[in-house]
C-alpha cells in the first residue's frame, strides 16, 4: 500500500497522532494538548512553515477559543517552532509562563 504521506518521511504533526486530548479541528487546521507542554497547540494540516497571514490569524483566533472554552488562563500564542521547525504550530501559553501543568480547567 502507497503511503499517503504528503512531504516528509516522519513528521509528527502531519501524523496528528491523538496522543492527547483533542479540543478542535476542521479543515485548517487541528487544536490539541501539547504532550511536552502541557497547554493547547493549534497546528495547521499543511506541512510548512508559512500559512498566509489570514490563515495565521484564522488559527490564532481558533486557539484563543480554545483557550477561552476549556480554560481559564490568560494566554499569549507562542509560534517559535523549537521542536518541529519545519511544520507550522503555535502554543498557547499562560501569561509569564512557559508549561501549562497543573493550569485551571474552566466548565467544559
Ligand atoms: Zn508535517
Ligand atoms: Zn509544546
Amino acid at each position: 500500500m502507497p503511503s499517503a504521506f504528503p512531504g516528509p518521511e516522519h513528521c509528527d504533526l502531519c501524523e496528528a497522532a491523538r496522543l492527547t486530548e483533542w479540543f478542535y479541528e476542521d479543515d485548517v487546521c487541528w487544536i490539541a494538548e501539547c504532550e511536552i507542554c502541557a497547554v493547547p497547540m493549534v497546528v495547521w494540516r499543511v506541512h510548512s512553515t508559512s500559512p498566509a497571514s489570514d490563515l495565521k490569524s484564522y488559527m490564532h483566533e481558533k486557539l484563543a477559543n480554545v483557550v477561552e472554552t476549556h480554560f481559564t488562563f490568560e494566554h499569549f500564542v507562542d509560534d517559535n517552532m523549537r521542536n518541529i521547525p519545519d511544520h507550522y504550530h503555535a502554543h498557547a501559553r499562560p501569561v509569564g509562563g512557559f508549561f501549562g501543568h497543573g493550569l485551571p480547567r474552566g466548565q467544559q
